[in-house]
């Protein structure tokens, strides 16, 4: 007779209740546990805050056995297996912070039975003493946690995860649950087959996030820009009882020279603001983060190695000065705002700079054309949401393959509304920047064409490419040092552009590149060439609609009700 499979820890009901504390389960929840209780698999969806620990957490303690949990997030393990361990759950890790004790000690308690969970990082899964172990100890469920991790089309591949597709055949019987808070369609096929689920159970939540307001604005002065917006933020910041609390908020930037500057400027403007990048010791790192998730009103500014799993619920505001790489991650970044559901502000500074570091960043990188492919690919999209005429929001679901079906109370208020007299709302979601104040289209086309025969005849009639700064001086008719030395206030197109100021040719030059008829050519310094698609242009044959900056300065909406 086979052992049972299940603890006494009785119904899933229960031990939420008991062990946990909270009332009832959300969304997917229980169904999620039942499936893995029953010993199948699952596939879960579930954008950040949705829940997903409980629905491995719970199954491992009713199940017999430890829960075993894959997670990269080796600097979080401490704090999971802490907050685990003071609701009393048997908790512990592996990885290569322990020493060689520490380590033996879990694996004692592993193997007599006494653990509920154990978190592995996927590079010890990989190694035959782990495996060993795992082998001889009882195992109630595997949980691949951040599994959009093993897609090499996502944003974030890691080839240790590549290895847990033999979970399958060497654990036939042990069910296996793999959650992500940010897949494509695609991404969510390729996690499939890779970890072998193809039995599994999918769950797909709704990736929107109604509580966060989307904003997207033209760089100008980014950190003038940027402090405006965090004294708004604080200003309006009040909590549940309508008191005035300061707004804690994560700034995100590329490089560390940009964090650091970033935040010393923040600090010369009497905003409490820390800097946070991998280059930092890990002690002033930790006083960061504790300062981050104990006080109120901090601002931290950080590169992407900051903010993986943090749980502060009551981050109000996300900013970015630098454009993110791709959509995955711009919604994984702005996902640590509002956790608790209350409104708050993702805030992206974006301008045309950003379009030609990236294209030349992706140039520039070592991976292979398929590779760089991939990254143009992430980067278009990306740029299709900063420079998209309707709902932000819309744009950004439709990503993730899913439909906006409108906020719960929208959705409730149209069901009381008589059918058949109405047409049916357009889609949009009315908090975000887009929606809140629809951005003003104009006929681009003559500047385009403007534009783009410049680069045409420089090449042409010269053999020569510029960056975007000389070419607009040239349609400005200015005289420059350069225009003079090449002679290009002689050239047809010269001073034929004062319909626009600088401010707006750049931003139509940024347009230009995001929607490819105009590119950064591949001399690594930035000049710009034109695209098959410019042709069409060139001949009249293609409109060229553009949207109309609004530059903060000008006055914006920036009404914040969710
Ligand atoms: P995710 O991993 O999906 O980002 P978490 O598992 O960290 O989300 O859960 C987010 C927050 O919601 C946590 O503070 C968690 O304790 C809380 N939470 C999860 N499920 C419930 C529930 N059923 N009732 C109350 N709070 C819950
Ligand atoms: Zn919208």
């Amino acid at each position: 007779v086979d052992a049972p499979v299940l603890s006494d820890a009785g119904t899933p009901l229960e031990v939420l209740h008991r062990v946990f504390g909270y009332s009832g389960f959300r969304g997917d929840q229980a169904a999620i546990i039942d499936q893995l209780v029953a010993g199948g698999d699952a596939v879960v969806l579930m954008p950040t805050g949705g829940g997903k620990s409980l629905t491995y957490q719970i199954p491992s303690l009713i199940r017999r056995g430890t829960g075993v949990v894959i997670s990269p997030l080796i600097a979080l393990m401490q704090d999971q297996v802490d907050a685990l361990r003071a609701v009393g759950v048997r908790a512990e890790f592996l990885n290569s912070t322990q020493s060689i004790d520490e380590r033996r000690q879990v694996e004692r308690d592993f193997l007599a039975g006494s653990l509920d969970l154990l978190y592995v990082a996927p590079e010890g899964l990989t190694t035959p003493r782990v495996q060993e172990l795992l082998k001889q100890g009882e195992i109630a469920l595997f949980a691949i946690d951040e599994a959009h991790c093993v897609s090499q089309w996502g944003h974030d591949f890691r080839p240790d995860y590549l290895w847990l597709s033999n979970l399958a055949e060497l654990w036939p019987s042990v069910p296996r649950i793999a959650l992500t808070a940010t897949a494509t369609e695609a991404t969510h096929r390729e996690l499939t087959e890779r970890l072998a689920l193809q039995n599994a159970k999918h769950f797909v939540a709704s990736f929107d996030r109604p509580n966060i307001q989307y904003r997207i604005v033209p760089k100008d002065e980014v950190r003038q820009q940027l402090v405006a917006f965090i004294r708004e933020q604080q200003a309006a910041s009040v909590d549940a009882a309508g008191v005035p609390v300061p707004a804690a908020g994560i700034v995100y930037a590329l490089s560390r020279a940009t964090v650091e500057k970033t935040a010393e400027f923040l600090v010369s403007k009497g905003i409490d603001a820390m800097p946070y990048h991998a280059g930092l010791e890990a002690s002033v790192r930790a006083r960061t983060q504790s300062r981050f998730l104990r006080e109120d009103g901090v601002v931290i500014v950080a590169t992407i190695a900051f903010g993986m799993g943090i749980d502060k619920p009551d981050v109000r505001f996300v900013a970015h000065v630098d454009l993110p790489k791709s959509v995955e991650g711009y919604y994984q970044e702005t996902g640590r705002a509002g956790r608790d559901g209350a409104p708050s502000v993702a805030w992206l500074a974006y301008g045309l700079a950003d379009v030609v570091q990236q294209r030349q960043l992706i140039d520039k990188s070592p991976g292979d054309r398929a590779f760089k492919q991939r990254m143009g690919q992430h980067l278009d999209a990306m740029l299709a949401l900063c420079e998209t005429v309707s709902c932000r929001r819309v744009n950004l679901l439709s990503y993730f393959g899913q439909e906006y079906l409108g906020s719960t109370a929208a959705s409730a208020a149209a069901a009381q509304e008589p059918t058949g007299l109405l047409p049916p709302a357009a889609p949009a979601c009315g908090n975000c920047d887009t929606c809140l104040a629809p951005p003003e289209t104009f006929d681009g086309t003559v500047p385009a064409q403007k534009l783009l025969s410049t680069v045409v005849r420089l090449k042409r009639e010269r053999n020569q490419q510029f960056g975007a700064g000389h070419l607009i001086d040239i349609l400005m008719g200015k005289v420059t040092p350069r225009v003079s030395q090449h002679g290009h206030d002689r050239l047809a197109t010269w001073g034929i552009g004062n319909e626009l100021n600088q401010a707006q040719w750049r931003g139509v030059v940024r347009q230009l590149l995001a929607t490819g008829l105009l590119a950064v050519s591949d001399d690594g310094y930035g000049t710009l060439v034109i695209t098959d698609a410019s042709t069409a242009v060139l001949r009249g044959e293609r409109r060229v609609e553009l949207r109309r900056d609004v530059h903060e300065s000008a006055g914006r909406a920036t009404a914040r009700t969710p």
